[in-house]
């Protein structure tokens, strides 16, 4: 893939090869394209990345293309947990906005702030900043966000760590209008707290994982069970919640009809069970997560967990009866599991749709999978074969399960899925005390800290 590929405006194409990039790098490849398209992203980056141009590049993209929601307010704020790295982000900005018509400042903090004033007021349209200075600017009226088009948070999870979370809320709040873009880059995703903010500041965001964004959790025993359809995975999970000892149990399912379903036969079978139903509104979901945090039941069944800055403590089994679209998301799911040390397990069914899934899985984890079976309840489904040269035979088989199962989802109520879009809630990783806003705004904080 070439920059030339992504149909960028003149000009802007013009600076990228005039700065001696051709290919742009793999952060690059998937977030400008899915930026200019308008979506909201959140996504793992490291610094060296080019994490830098792979918001900077859609952002001007934006600004030549689309007409200013306002003369006066900034269209694209970027907000970083450094000076530092404000600095870097505005020199890299700086290439780009040069000889163009676009102004573009730098706010921090610790400077002189009547200067910062006088630079406010002849609006600029590119505002690189650190939130704690950038948000007394606001709370003093020296400039307003109702035309911001673009929102972007560079290293998100150091922003949080650094304890930014309220003056990001509050610039969130001031910018807040149905056509604004989020982009949202943070080291890793596997944070609650910028999955909790993701949830908060963006809409349906794109997750875009560059490798090594997602680490595997070590104490969770992880096994794999070979599923013929649907009824056969129905089998295997009621002979897991009758035999295995769990204190609480989360079931991963693919779309989230099925949550209902699973959730009424488990009911029916007098086990203590709730769904997180796809009609349910935020607030509801909230409550459903809370009551199963408290203990009220001892069954989940959901498609994710899109609740807040909840620590699942007793969760000590986690089967996924589908295995998820996203690869990244079955190590989000397990991190259910062997929370504070202790030891969790996680099941997983592997029926003809979950196959290329669970390929993708075994890829991530860097190993062979071997499946467990359950006495009399084997499959009779072995797995896909990689596909053939077109003038093999297929394997007879192997189609025939694929499209059994397939008549079979179609007969069921599944929808389409949903989880693909939405944010989890992710495993909680220990943080640093945070420095108070003070501190941070008038100190050059090493990057590599
Ligand atoms: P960043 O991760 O944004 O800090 O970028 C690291 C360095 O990579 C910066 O010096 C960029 O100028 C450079 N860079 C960004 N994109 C590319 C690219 N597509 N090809 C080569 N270098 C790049």
């Amino acid at each position: 893939m070439q920059f030339s590929d992504f149909g960028l405006e003149n000009r802007l194409m013009k600076t990228v090869e005039h700065l001696g990039f051709t290919e742009p790098t793999e952060i690059q490849q998937q977030a400008i394209p899915a930026a200019m398209q308008g979506h909201d992203l959140i996504a793992s980056s490291k610094t060296g990345s080019g994490k830098t141009l792979a918001f900077i590049i859609p952002a001007l993209q934006r600004l030549t293309k689309n007409r200013a929601l306002s003369k006066r307010d900034p269209r694209v704020v970027i907000l970083t947990p450094t000076r530092e790295l404000a600095k870097q982000v505005f020199s890299q900005l700086r290439l780009f906005t040069a000889n163009t018509q676009f102004k573009a400042v730098l706010i921090l903090g610790g400077e002189n702030f009547n200067d910062q004033v006088k630079v406010l007021e002849k609006d600029p349209h590119f505002i690189v900043a650190t939130p704690g200075r950038l948000a007394d600017h606001l709370t003093q009226g020296h400039f307003y966000l109702n035309g911001l088009e673009l929102l972007i948070l560079d290293e998100a999870d150091r922003m949080l760590d650094l304890g930014f979370a309220k003056e990001l809320s509050q610039i969130n709040k001031a910018a807040d209008h149905r056509k604004r873009q989020t982009l949202l880059f943070s080291a890793t995703l596997d944070h609650a707290q910028v999955n909790d903010f993701a949830q908060e500041l963006l809409t349906k965001p794109k997750r875009i994982a560059i490798g090594g964004a997602f680490t595997e959790h070590k104490d969770i025993n992880k096994r794999f069970y070979l599923a013929d359809n649907l009824e056969h995975k129905e089998a295997l999970l009621q002979h897991f919640l009758s035999h295995e000892n769990y204190q609480q149990v989360i079931i991963f399912t693919a779309t989230r009809s099925d949550t209902e379903r699973l959730a009424n036969i488990l009911i029916k079978a007098e086990l203590s069970a709730v769904a997180l139903s796809g009609e349910l509104n935020q607030s509801q979901r909230n409550q459903i997560m809370e009551g199963f945090s408290k203990g009220h039941q001892k069954i989940l069944v959901t498609t994710d967990l899109a609740s807040r800055g909840l620590d699942l403590v007793n969760v000590s089994l986690v089967i996924n009866f589908d295995m998820p679209k996203h690869t990244e998301e079955f190590i989000h799911r397990i991190g259910r599991t062997g929370r504070a040390g202790s030891q969790g397990d996680a099941i997983a069914f592997v029926g003809p749709k979950d196959w290329l899934s669970f390929k993708n899985v075994e890829g991530l984890l860097e190993q062979t999978i071997h499946f467990d079976q359950v006495d009399g309840l084997k499959a009779k489904f072995k797995g896909l074969k990689p596909k053939k040269a077109k003038n093999q035979k297929t394997d007879t088989k192997v189609t025939k399960a694929v499209k059994t199962e397939k008549s079979k989802v179609k007969k069921s109520t599944r929808k389409t899925f949903h989880a693909a879009q939405d944010v989890g809630d992710m495993p909680i990783l220990k943080r640093k005390k945070p420095l108070t806003a003070q501190q941070i705004e008038n100190s050059d904080l090493d990057e590599t800290e």
